[in-house]
C-alpha cells in the first residue's frame, strides 16, 4: 500500500499517543447497531494494528446509548485483551463505574460539558451537578487505582449556544482536573473551532497550571478542520490525539453528522512529517474497510477511500 514521502516537520513531537475512539465515541454515534462480535474482532484488530490505547466502550445506561448496551458482555469476550491502563471505558456515574469495575476495568473516562445547554441534553444535568456526580465516581475510581480522564464536550463552539467564551471552557476542565483526573481531552464536539482558537485555549489552560502534557485533543472534522486544529495543538506541545478508526461516529447534535477525525489521515499527516504512532497503517485501513462493510456504507475517511480503492 502507497506510505506518504517522509519529510521531517519543525515544531512537531518525535512521537504522538493516539487515543483511539471508534469502538466507543464511533461506534455510539453511528445509526446502524453493531453485533458484539463484531465490536471484539474491531478492538483486536485495532490492536493488532498498533494503537496503544484503544476506549473499548461505555457502561452508559442501555436506554442512554444503545448501541453499546453490551459493554459487559463486550469486555468479557476481550478477557485481558478488553482491560488494562490502556482500555479505558466511559463511565457516567456511580452505578457505571460499579459495572466497570465488576469488568476488571482499570481505566474510565467521564464526560462534562463546556456548556449548560449540553449539559443537559447529554447528562440532564446543569453543569455544577453534573460535576458533583462525577466527584464520588472520580474519588473512587483513584481509591482503585484506576487512571481516569475527563473529557469536556463542547470546548470551541455549541449548537445550542454558539461561541463558548474561553473562560467558560478553562472553568469546566479545572473543576475537572481538580477532582482528580489523570488527563483532560478537550472536545470539539460540532468541529467548528480553528488552529487560533486551540492555541488561546491551551495558553489559557496553561495558565491554570494544566499543561499540554495532561491534555488530549478531540477534534471532529465536521468543519474540515480536525486535521489543522490536532497539528496547532502538537505544535503547542500536545502529544495525545482521540481520533476514530474510518472517521467514525458523526455527532447527533451537529445536522451534517460529520464525524471524528478518522485515525488513518492522521496517522499518514504524522508519518509524512516523520513523528512516530506505533500504526501499522495497512493494518488499519483494512480494519475500516471491514468495519464500513458491517456498517453497510463506506468510510468517510480520505485516506481509507484513498487506499482501499488502490
Ligand atoms: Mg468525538
Amino acid at each position: 500500500m502507497r506510505t506518504p514521502q517522509v519529510e521531517p516537520a519543525q515544531g512537531l513531537p518525535a512521537r504522538v499517543t493516539i487515543y483511539e475512539v471508534g469502538p466507543r465515541d464511533g461506534l455510539q454515534n453511528e445509526t446502524s447497531v453493531v453485533a458484539t462480535d463484531v465490536k471484539v474482532e474491531f478492538v483486536r484488530r485495532l490492536a493488532a494494528a498498533g494503537l496503544p490505547i484503544i476506549e473499548t466502550t461505555s457502561f452508559v445506561p442501555a436506554t442512554w446509548v444503545p448501541q453499546l448496551g453490551d459493554a459487559t458482555q463486550v469486555l468479557a469476550a476481550l478477557g485481558a485483551e478488553g482491560v488494562g491502563r490502556n482500555r479505558p471505558v466511559l463511565v457516567p456515574n456511580e452505578r457505571g463505574l460499579d459495572r466497570a469495575l465488576e469488568s476488571g476495568v482499570q481505566a474510565i473516562a467521564i464526560f462534562g460539558s463546556a456548556t449548560e445547554t449540553f449539559a443537559r441534553r447529554n447528562l440532564n444535568r446543569s453543569v455544577d451537578e453534573s460535576v458533583a456526580m462525577f466527584a464520588p465516581v472520580v474519588e473512587r475510581a483513584r481509591e482503585a487505582g484506576l487512571w481516569v480522564r475527563g473529557y469536556v464536550s463542547m470546548c470551541f463552539g455549541d449548537p445550542w449556544e454558539g461561541d463558548v467564551p474561553v473562560p467558560q471552557v478553562v472553568d469546566v476542565a479545572v473543576r475537572l482536573m481538580d477532582l482528580g483526573c489523570d488527563q483532560l481531552s478537550l472536545g470539539d464536539t460540532i468541529g467548528t473551532g480553528t488552529t487560533g482558537h486551540v492555541h488561546t485555549l491551551l495558553e489559557a489552560l496553561g495558565r491554570q497550571e494544566i499543561r499540554p502534557d495532561r491534555i488530549g485533543v478531540h477534534f471532529h472534522d465536521t468543519y474540515g478542520q480536525a486535521l489543522a486544529n490536532t497539528l496547532a495543538a502538537l505544535a503547542d506541545g500536545v502529544s495525545v490525539v482521540d481520533a476514530a478508526a474510518g472517521g467514525l461516529g458523526g455527532c447527533p447534535y451537529a445536522g451534517s453528522a460529520t464525524g471524528n477525525l478518522a485515525t488513518e489521515d492522521l496517522v499518514w499527516a504524522l508519518h509524512g512529517a516523520g513523528v512516530e504512532t506505533g500504526v501499522d497503517l495497512d493494518a488499519l485501513v483494512e480494519t475500516s474497510a471491514w468495519m464500513a462493510g458491517q456498517l453497510g456504507r463506506p468510510s468517510p475517511s480520505r485516506v481509507v477511500t484513498a487506499l482501499a480503492a488502490r
